[in-house]
């Protein structure tokens, strides 16, 4: 009876860790999907030309080459 129900206790815990590892893997599919959803945009530096990949839902972006502001 003891060991039947080590048995038993180890299955569910071996269950609960897998179930546990499938939801840590959706949750981290589901963190690239957002990540391929923000679409980089090519934008360049009005003041010193630089191209740089910024998000296009930033309206405003700051060049880290002059640090100045950009539309
Ligand atoms: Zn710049």
């Amino acid at each position: 009876m003891k060991i039947e129900l080590s048995v038993f206790l180890t299955a569910i815990f071996s269950i609960l860790i897998a179930v546990i590892m499938v939801i840590e893997l959706l949750e981290e599919r589901n963190k690239i999907m957002i990540k391929k959803d923000t679409h980089l945009k090519k934008q360049k530096c009005e003041v010193c030309t630089s191209l740089y990949f910024i998000s296009s839902a930033l309206k405003y972006w700051r060049c880290p080459f002059c640090n100045s502001l950009n539309k």
